[in-house]
Parts: C-alpha cells; sequence; structure tokens
C-alpha cells in the first residue's frame, strides 16, 4: 500500500475557535449563572436576583445593585480577555476578586444572546445594549434603570444543537441554580439573594442580610439542619507545611440525611475538593456511623500564593499547596469535635 498522504493542516475560523472555548467556560446554564453571580460579587453589590426561565435555555437574567459599567467600556465589554480585575500575569498569585480572565461574558456571547442594561453613580439615567459574538450589536440606548446592572442571557445555546438537546432532556438545571444560589446565600451573609422561576410570584432561595452563619444557613436549608450544627475553626501557622484558617459548621450525631451536603469556599471562591469530602465522610462513618452522611459548610482561608485558581476552565477545582497536610488536619478537628459531642450526649444520656 502506498504511504497516505497526510492531511493538510489549516486555520480554525476565529469564530470556531471562539465557540469552542465558550463551550469549555460555559457548559450549561448554571455556570452562567455562576459567572453572572460573581461579577454581582466582584461589583460589590448587596442584593443579587436572579430569574431563569426553561432551565436557563430560554433566560437568565441576573439583576445586582452594584457599582455598573461605565459607558465608554461598553463597546468592548463582551470582548474576548477584556477585564477590569486583572492587567499582569503576577497579579493572579494574589487576586481577590472572583474573575479575572475577561473571558465570561465573552463566552456567552458566542453561545447565547447578551443584554445588558447598566447605571453608574451620579447618573441620571442607563444604558442598554445587546451583544453578539463578542461585540455590540448597536450604540446603548440611553433607559431608565436602577442601580447596578442586569444581564440577560436568551436563547443558550441555540448555535449548538448536542448541547440543546442534551440539556433539554435533563430537567436539572433549575435545581443546579438553586443549589448554588443556596451555597452562595450561606457564605455570602451580607448579601441578599434571590432565585426564582420566570413569571413564579415565589422565589425558590431567598436570603436576607445577616450578620449570623447559622440564621443563614437557617433561611436557606432550614430548622431542622441549623438546630443540628457545631460550629468548627482552626487555625495552622506552621510555615514548613501549611497555613491556614478554617471555619465552618458541621452537623451533629442528630442529623441524618441520605446524602452528604458540603458548602466549601475557599479563599472566598465557591469550589469541590473531592478529596477533602471524602476524608471528612470517612471521618464520620468511623465516629457517627448512624449520621454517616453529614451537612458542612466550610471556609478555608489560605496565603493566595498556595492557591492555584487557574486549572480548570470553570475555576470549579482549584489545587492546594500541601493539600495532604491540611486535609487531615481538617480531619484531626472535625474527628475531635464529633467525639466531644458525642461523649456529651452519652453524659447526658446516663444522668
Ligand atoms: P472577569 O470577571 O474575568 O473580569 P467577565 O467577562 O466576567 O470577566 O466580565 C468582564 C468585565 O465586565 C469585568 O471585569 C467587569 O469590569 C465588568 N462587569 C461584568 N459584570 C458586571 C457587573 N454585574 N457589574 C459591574 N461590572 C461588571
Ligand atoms: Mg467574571
Amino acid at each position: 500500500k502506498p504511504p497516505k498522504e497526510p492531511p493538510k493542516i489549516h486555520r480554525l475560523d476565529e469564530a470556531v475557535v471562539n465557540r469552542i472555548a465558550a463551550g469549555e467556560v460555559i457548559q450549561r446554564p448554571v455556570s452562567v449563572v455562576k459567572e453572572l453571580v460573581e461579577n454581582c460579587l466582584d461589583a460589590d453589590s448587596t442584593s443579587i436576583n436572579v430569574v431563569v426561565k426553561d432551565g436557563g435555555l430560554k433566560l437568565i437574567q441576573v439583576s445586582d445593585d452594584g457599582h455598573g459599567i461605565r459607558y465608554k467600556d461598553l463597546p468592548i465589554l463582551c470582548e474576548r480577555h477584556t477585564t477590569s480585575k486583572l492587567s499582569a500575569f503576577e497579579d493572579l498569585h494574589c487576586i481577590k476578586s472572583m474573575g479575572f480572565r475577561g473571558e465570561a461574558l465573552a463566552s456567552m456571547t458566542y453561545v447565547g444572546h447578551v443584554t445588558v442594561t447598566t447605571i453608574t453613580q451620579g447618573q441620571l439615567h442607563g444604558y442598554r445594549v445587546s451583544y453578539r459574538d463578542g461585540v455590540m450589536e448597536h450604540e446603548p440606548k440611553a433607559c431608565a434603570a436602577v442601580k447596578g446592572t442586569q444581564i440577560m442571557v436568551e436563547n443558550l445555546f441555540y448555535n449548538m444543537t448536542a448541547r440543546r438537546k442534551t440539556l433539554q432532556n435533563s430537567a436539572d438545571d433549575y435545581s443546579k441554580i438553586v443549589d448554588l444560589l443556596s451555597r452562595f446565600g450561606v457564605h455570602h451573609i451580607n448579601v441578599s439573594f434571590s432565585c426564582r422561576k420566570h413569571g413564579a410570584s415565589r422565589p425558590d432561595v431567598h436570603t436576607v442580610a445577616t450578620t449570623s452563619r447559622l440564621d443563614a444557613i437557617r433561611s436557606v436549608y432550614g430548622i431542622s439542619v441549623a438546630r443540628n450544627l457545631m460550629k468548627v475553626e482552626e487555625k495552622d501557622n506552621d510555615p514548613s507545611s501549611s497555613v491556614f484558617e478554617m471555619s465552618g459548621f458541621i452537623s451533629n450525631a442528630n442529623y441524618v440525611a441520605k446524602k452528604i451536603t458540603m458548602v466549601l469556599f475557599i479563599n472566598e471562591r465557591l469550589v469541590e475538593c473531592s478529596a477533602l469530602k471524602r476524608a471528612i465522610e470517612i471521618v464520620y462513618a468511623a465516629t457517627l456511623p448512624k449520621a454517616s452522611k453529614p451537612f458542612i459548610y466550610m471556609s478555608i482561608v489560605l496565603p493566595p500564593e498556595h492557591v492555584d485558581v487557574n486549572v480548570h476552565p470553570t475555576k470549579r477545582e482549584v489545587s492546594l499547596l500541601n493539600q495532604e497536610v491540611i486535609i487531615e488536619k481538617i480531619q484531626l478537628v472535625v474527628e475531635s469535635r464529633l467525639r466531644n459531642s458525642n461523649e456529651a450526649r452519652t453524659f447526658q444520656g446516663q444522668t
């Protein structure tokens, strides 16, 4: 057989490249909500309201009362890699904002129709403008607006037939969005959150700003969760192995559930850490076998240079320096907290 000629390599169209990249950042409707809500938080909002239609495929609308967007920035707002948060790569070490890559809004315009309404302090009116494929569709139009920004994403994945089909068949994206806002609500207790279906009069999550974490947990997850929680805290300052602070609430022996709920924030970012989750589950199974599916809210703070936030397009997973050491220390704290409470219980039972 004569050797086959190698296929010719060609450059992909920019539009194709952008849509592929966008599909990675925006995997499902809940990814849109996460990015938009994080932008609201970055804009110092105190009230964030979400409306969802058709699981997010028809409409996702997120409104905030934050600092708004300058009129002059609107033309480049949805271009890829435009951001007000990062300028040098080195800044990534100490980034405090949720966003930094200027990719979220751009991505949304490649897979959906984005409309922004915004007003900045001291202005008499706001502006509204729509975007497609990174660019403004028309000059911003003056409009009435209340403080802050509202971003609307319509017809998500209209140009990705396969993605739309798989999502249409799974009815659970709205519950993922509700779950996301519940988590934010428990962590950002100084912000009020709400989420409802389009046309519904009652929200499915609604938190009011408070100073008590336990109140926030109660309003989101209910009394039966809140009354069975114990505070945990740990501060470690051993520069050779681990430097971190952890605080949170963990469920006691009376809390019985079908599955574990783990609400985890690392350096103010909502993340998943399956290794830590598993480690805690193991402690519960060994210490409180009847309550082995706990509720955990945990906030961990590390020196920013110990966390790599840029390992995943969705920023969902972070990698930590000395992860094993930190996990082991948290395991010990949780274990001793569970043992103490269990002994106190047994003791009470005897008297
Ligand atoms: P990033 O958050 O990584 O900067 P985004 O694409 O999410 O990138 O947003 C681009 C920019 O748009 C942000 O840096 C910010 O300046 C502005 N922005 C987006 N959403 C809001 C909002 N709700 N309020 C104020 N400014 C916003
Ligand atoms: Mg962002």
